[in-house]
């Protein structure tokens, strides 16, 4: 049997891209929530919308602390990061209902980490047949514009779990 994957051509610009001299998952003081999409931020770790999205609505949970070490992160973080990744599961369930989820982690390089300095969950929501889906609006902008879309939806419901 072949494996099957998540056909996502505009991950070509993420890997094609230059990479930038800073972390992605870091703070930069000048920006936004909405700016960095953002969608809800917790006392030590924070859940952010993935740029270059394996599917929509595919969201990354990850501590503020830059650190590649995950066994270094303290159960407190871990706890919080778990609680992150619930709530997660229950707005794209309430929004997108999607048929399924994949969760997890890619640790180093190898493992297939894009920032592998830094740990982040992925959690990713799937549909029945979402492996052939194909993407109609797959120009970089117009797919950005509607990561912000959905950004101010899913806000909206991580906003009401405070
Ligand atoms: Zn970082």
């Amino acid at each position: 049997m072949t494996k099957e994957h998540l056909w996502a051509p505009w991950r070509i610009e993420y890997i094609l891209q230059e990479k930038p001299d800073y972390c992605v998952l870091c703070e930069k003081k000048e920006s936004s929530d909405s700016s960095r999409l953002i969608l809800k931020r917790g006392k030590d770790a924070f859940v952010i919308m993935n740029l270059f999205p394996y599917n929509n609505g595919h969201l990354m949970v990850c501590p503020y602390e830059h650190t590649n070490d995950y066994l270094a992160l303290s159960s407190e973080v871990k706890t919080e990061i778990m609680t992150l990744i619930d709530e997660s599961l229950s707005v794209l369930k309430k929004l997108m209902n999607p048929d399924g989820f994949n969760l997890g982690m890619n640790l180093g390089k190898t493992a297939g980490a894009g920032i592998d300095e830094h740990v982040h969950w992925h959690v990713v929501p799937r549909w029945n047949g979402d492996t052939n889906f194909m993407p109609v609006l797959n120009h970089t902008k117009v797919h950005v514009e509607g990561l912000r879309e959905t950004w101010k939806k899913l806000r909206l419901e991580f906003d009401l779990l405070k």
